[in-house]
């Protein structure tokens, strides 16, 4: 038996380099980058104003305040996309707007709301308070400089990264291809939803939470048909399975019961075991093999059990096939709110929920049958063996939702 650091060392040691491929930008969101990026301009482009208002030369209206104005004569108007043809001269500004380019000879931008006008002298302005050179003008290149690093291969793209990518002008970007998942549920006794339950029967439903993790994970998940308990029905589902996927999940059928068949079929099939059993809880009879250069995950069928183990060691293979740099879950430090007891001999991932104030407390009953506490729960608290946390510990929770 494993323990979890060795298991998912062997695991990622043996998940390829991905091929990256290109994408447009508009579908880059959540996808892991796989080039790094120099910016291929400055950003802003151009000195501009941050106000709708008036270029003009700070020296200019030096000392101007509401009970003594200073007048200056209006040479005209740049909107934002123009540019403006010639120069503000002492004496003179020009009206401008957010974003519009700073014309030449102007050092600052004095806002609409310090300035009057009068309908009946049109080319002058009175401003009504003073203003330090480049107040309100954004500089050419104050966000970010041609040639630095935009972004970092390995990364995933959040909404605000892609927005400064396309800022830059980027219309594609190379990411980490997604490895299509597929999910098989072995078990005589599952039944799909909408069908009527048969005595000994249980709705399946592993294949929908796993799904919804992978593609949290980036991943695409692809679900086949049930699987019975039977040697033959389980080598062809995994065949059937191994000939479409870059992965394949199953869930069930990984214990020692005589009619655990996923470790036999798929050797039979010629897949080469890698390891077998982790000493965690829940998840301890977790499968990992190769076939063809292609991935086997055998989750145990007990429901908590499938989605930790798919948490803690096929979710970060997921995010490594995609190159992602950082493959595990998120570490939040949060306290306990209660203690968390583990007397057993393997570490315990505790469900728990976090809440917002950043206390951690049990999701409910631990066992791995139990469904409620999974629906509820946020993340993980790994609890070593035979220990007691204390209620006001610091731990680190590892979030998924
Ligand atoms: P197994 O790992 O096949 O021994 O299954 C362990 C427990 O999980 C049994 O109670 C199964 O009925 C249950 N189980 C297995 N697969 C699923 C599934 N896909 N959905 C719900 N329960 C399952
Ligand atoms: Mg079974």
């Amino acid at each position: 038996m494993l323990e979890y650091e060795a298991a998912l060392a062997r695991i990622l040691a043996t998940i390829p380099a991905t091929q990256p491929e290109r994408v447009p930008l508009a579908q880059a969101h959540r996808r892991i980058l796989a080039e790094r990026i120099l910016s291929p301009l400055d950003l802003p482009p151009f000195d501009n104003s941050a106000m709708d208002g008036y270029a003009v030369r700070a020296k200019d209206v030096q000392g101007a305040t509401t009970d003594s104005p200073k007048s200056l004569r209006l040479r005209g108007k740049v909107a934002a996309g123009e540019t403006f043809t010639g120069a503000v001269e002492t004496g003179g500004c020009v009206r401008i707007f957010t974003g519009s380019p700073l014309p030449p000879g102007a050092d600052a931008v004095i806002m609409q709301e310090d300035t009057r006008t009068d309908p009946s002298k049109p080319d002058t302005v009175w401003f009504l308070d003073a203003v330090k050179p480049w107040e309100n003008v954004r500089f050419r290149g104050e966000d970010m400089k041609h040639g630095v690093v935009a972004d970092e291969a390995g990364g995933e793209l959040s909404a605000g990264r892609v927005n400064l990518l396309a800022a830059l002008g980027l219309a594609g970007v190379m990411v980490g291809k997604q490895p299509l998942t597929g999910l098989l549920a072995s078990g005589s006794e599952l039944i799909e939803a909408g069908q009527p339950l048969t005595p000994g029967g249980i709705y399946e439903s592993n294949r929908i939470g796993l799904a919804a993790l992978i593609t949290q994970a980036g991943a695409v998940p692809k679900v086949f048909p049930l699987v019975k308990d039977t040697l033959a029905e389980t080598r062809e589902a995994l065949a059937a399975a191994f000939a479409e996927c870059d992965v394949v999940i199953t869930s069930g059928g990984v214990s020692v019961g005589e009619l655990d068949f996923i470790k036999s079929a798929f050797e039979e099939l010629g897949g080469e075991l890698q390891f077998w059993k982790v000493a965690i809880k829940p998840g301890r009879p977790f499968v990992f093999g190769q076939w063809r250069g292609k991935f086997l995950f055998g989750l145990p069928g007990n429901p908590v059990s499938a989605f930790v183990t798919f948490l803690l060691l096929v979710r970060p293979a997921l995010r490594r096939w995609q190159g992602a740099a950082e493959v595990n879950l998120p570490r939040q430090t949060a306290a306990l709110a209660e203690s968390l007891s583990n007397s057993g001999g393997r570490r315990h991932f505790m469900r728990v929920r976090i809440d917002d104030a950043g206390l951690v407390r049990s999701a409910g009953t631990q066992a791995s049958h139990i469904l409620h506490s999974l629906a509820s729960a946020n993340a993980l608290v790994d609890v070593p063996p035979g220990t007691t946390l204390p209620a006001g510990s610091p731990v680190q929770a590892l979030r998924w939702e």
